[in-house]
Order: C-alpha cells, then structure tokens, then sequence
C-alpha cells in the first residue's frame, strides 16, 4: 500500500519509510492512497474473534509488504496479551443502549497503550531490517510520554528521550515515566512549561546535525499514521461485540488531536455501518467551533481538569479536509497557509457533508464533574474527566436513541485524581500491576530550558561522553 501526503507535494511512500517519517516534506500529513474496505459478509464472519486477530485482519492490508504474515499476527498477539484484561477492550454498560468502552487496560493505563505498544514493535521490526538505530525524541504533559515509553522499553534499535515539565505533571503521571529504567529510556525534566518542551523538540527535529548524521529522529505524536491505524481496530471489536454490523450504532470520543475519532471515521468508511461519529471537546473547543459555526481559528490554550485535550489546533482534523476536498492537496496547502494567518472559513457545502456523520460539544469542567458524579450515583461507576466529557456529550446530542451509543473510555480516573476529587468522589485505587508504583526507584535528569545543553545530554547518553 502507498501512502500519500495530504499537502499533495510529496513523493507516495510505502508503509516502512512512513513509519519512519512522520511529517511529509511538504508539510501534510500521510493518509492511504486507498483505503481497503469490506463486505458486511466479511465483517460479519469476524464477529467470534478475539482482539488480536481481529487487528490481524483490519490491519493486515495497511502492512502488506512490510512484515511477513505470521510475524505481524505475532506481534499483534505479544502487543495485546500484555493488556490487564482478557478482553483487551472490554465493554460497560451505564444505561439501556449507552456503553463505555473501556481502553485503559494497557500499561499506562490511557488507550494510547494501543497505539504505542504496537508502534514500539513495529518500529523496531523496520530498524531492524535496515540495520538502523534511532531516536525517539517527545515532549510530553503527561499521557503520551509514558505510554511512549512503555513502548519502547524493549526495543533493542531505539534510545527514547522524553522531556516533561519539571514539577509540572502528576506524580503518577511522572512515576509512570521514571520508574521504567531500562538502560534506552531517558526522562528529561526540564525547567520549563509544556510549550518550551514541545520547542525544543520541534527545533531538534528539523536540525539533527547533534546527531552526527548516525541516527535518525522519529516522532511518535499522533500524526505518525501507524498510531492511527492501530485505533481502528477498536472501533470493529467494539461493534462486534455489540450486534454489528447488522446494528448501526454511534460513538462519542473525547477528542484533543482529533487522532483517535479519526480513526472512527476511517472505520467507517472501510465498511462498520456506524450512524454518528460525535466530537467531544473540553473548553478548547476548536474543533467544536468548525463543526458547529463553521469557523477554524487557533484560541489561546485553557487549562482543564482534563489536560490530554488541551490543545490549541487539532493536527489530524487536516487529514480529514483532505476528504472533505475530494483529496485535492492543493487546496488543502492553500487552508492550511491561510490558518497560519489567522481565521479560516471553510467551504460550507463541504462541511455539510461532514456533519451527515460528525456532531460536537465543548463540555466544561463544572459539566465534566457532575457528569463524573451523576454516573457515580446511576451505576456506581466511576469515569476519568476526558471520558466523562464523552459521556455528556453523547447524552446532549444523540441522534438515534433506538441504537447502542458509546462512549470511548479513554482513561483510568487514578490518572485524575485531581477532577475525581473535586468531583467529590474518594481517590480510586491504583490497579493491581501498579500497586508499587509511588515506592519504586525513579531515574529522570532535570535540566535547564536550554536546547543546546539539552541536546549534548542527548548525545552523551547515546554516543557516550566526549
Ligand atoms: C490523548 C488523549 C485524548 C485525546 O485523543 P486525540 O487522539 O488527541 O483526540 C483523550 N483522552 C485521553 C485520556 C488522552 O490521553
């Protein structure tokens, strides 16, 4: 399969170097040049498969060529018999045709487990043939750090350097990350916020030379396209397991980056019959604001109870213009340059089409609380913020009562202790395999906000000292 940039001026790839790649040189996004899709038949005789081979077939065409069949069905069982629970995503119901699918039963708890656990596999398969080493370079508020981490643990070609902000995470989102103290995992905290990490980074990638042209940098945020592929599976298991696809039914996704709905979409269009797609913001309400108004415009960032979905701009929302546009990567250019200068107004008929599927809400965090306790009180079952704002915006803008609605459980309310606290409910306990984890070792080095100094750590720790 090739895959191509939504920007429309850059060579096709195959799945290898775009897994290697991330952004396109023109700046777009790598989508497939065409998607597979399948008969209900199809979809229909998965319906008694477990997880992993589930992803199998789902994913498979998106590989073809890359990894021998028997080795991706391995890895893919390996990746997902580390998950907490048998079922890997398992279903709870909270009323007569409303549902939560539970997705944060990886090793850091949140769904992003399911996208990097197989990333880190896959990336070390790629380097592996090439006689390759690389580095992982992120910044990190918290979710994707650790989940990067728990990633790549284990995989003998890549060194990871992960900078957070100093003093500025949740101790058990830090202790997630620290406590893995495999000799390729590096924890920066710097003096600094989240943005002057993300700076480092961003200016890291595009000047490697402190990498002495040995080793590459590749980015694992969600605009790497193997991290999307992987959430589709979900999307499949979950109907299956539900009645589809002679079902319809409708999900609700708490939605930052707009990478894990998107996934949805791609779901969709590959063959699940799924009736509504809903968008469900926090008070950064881009995405919300395009949807409903018709407006793209950047806002300053607000902080919320729940932090991984804070964002100013929704990076994937451009892969679904790409769509929108009829994959004309001219005009997607064109928008995204316009962006840049402020205020977009997008194309009226185009939007139209997408809310045949797509609704939204902004949910704040006074909402997000008394959703957390409302469900506590109908079904003592306690939601983290991020799928909290799921739930409520399933319940305000629902379509189709008469089908299953459900709602994306993106994470385990201990990672929250902060929102489930002012929600009034009493701190859950941590799962079984973290019980240790306030007492374990940590490793992590503090530095100053300062790219240079940042860097030669860098290539201290990779090259050794000198
Ligand atoms: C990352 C994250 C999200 C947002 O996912 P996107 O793919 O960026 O839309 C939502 N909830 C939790 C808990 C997350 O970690």
């Amino acid at each position: 399969m090739k895959y191509i940039s939504t920007r429309g001026q850059a060579p096709a790839l195959d799945f290898e170097d775009v897994l290697l790649t991330g952004l396109a040189p023109d700046g777009g996004l790598y989508v497939p040049e065409k998607l597979p899709s399948f008969s209900l038949t199809e979809i229909r005789s998965w319906r008694d498969l477990p997880y992993d081979e589930l992803a199998y077939r789902v994913l498979k065409p998106f590989v073809a060529g890359f990894i021998e069949d028997d080795e991706f069905r391995t890895m893919l069982h390996d990746t997902y018999a580390a998950f907490g629970h048998k079922a890997v995503a398992p279903v709870r119901q909270l009323d007569h045709n409303e549902y939560v699918l539970e997705l944060f039963h990886g090793p850091t708890l949140a769904f992003k487990d399911f996208a990097l656990q197989l990333l880190g596999r896959l990336l070390d398969h790629a380097l592996e043939k090439r006689g390759e080493k690389a580095v992982i370079m992120g910044a990190t508020s918290g979710d994707t750090g650790s989940a990067a981490i728990e990633g790549c643990r284990r995989c003998a070609n890549i060194d990871i350097f992960i900078l957070h902000p100093h003093q500025r995470v949740s101790e058990v989102q830090r202790r997630q990350m620290t406590t893995v103290l495999s000799d390729n995992i590096h924890n920066i905290a710097v003096e600094g916020n989240f943005d002057d990490c993300q700076r480092m980074v961003k200016e890291s990638f595009r000047d490697q030379s402190f990498l002495r042209g040995e080793r590459r940098l590749v980015a694992v945020n969600s605009i790497n396209w193997a991290r999307i592929m992987a959430q589709i599976v979900y999307y499949f298991y979950c109907a299956l397991n539900l009645g589809g696809p002679e079902r319809r039914m409708a999900f609700s996704v708490p939605t930052g980056n707009f990478g894990d709905i998107f996934a949805g979409y791609l779901a969709l269009k590959m063959g699940l019959p799924i009736s509504q797609l809903i968008v469900a913001t926090n008070r950064n309400d881009v995405l919300h604001r395009i949807l409903s108004q018709n407006q793209y415009e950047a806002r300053p960032l607000s902080h919320t109870l729940s932090p991984s979905m804070d964002i100013v701009v929704s990076s994937n929302f451009e892969r679904l213009l790409f769509d929108l546009y009829d994959r004309d990567g001219e005009s997607i250019a064109q928008l995204m340059d316009n962006m840049n200068q402020g205020a977009v107004t997008l194309d009226e008929a185009r939007m139209a089409e997408a809310r045949k599927v797509f609704d939204s809400c902004s949910v704040d965090d006074e909402t997000t609380c008394n959703t957390i306790r409302t469900v506590f009180e109908e079904s003592g079952y306690l939601l983290d913020p991020h799928t909290a704002i799921g739930v409520h915006a399933a319940r305000q803008v629902r379509r189709h009562p008469d089908q299953p609605m459900i709602t994306l459980g993106t994470a385990h309310p201990v990672k929250f202790a902060e929102a489930v606290e002012k929600a009034g409910m009493t701190y859950p306990q941590l799962p079984h395999h973290l019980q240790d984890l306030m007492t374990r070792e940590e490793r992590c080095t503090v530095l100053p906000d300062d790219r240079i100094k940042v860097q030669s750590f860098m290539a201290d720790q990779i090259f050794g000292p000198g």
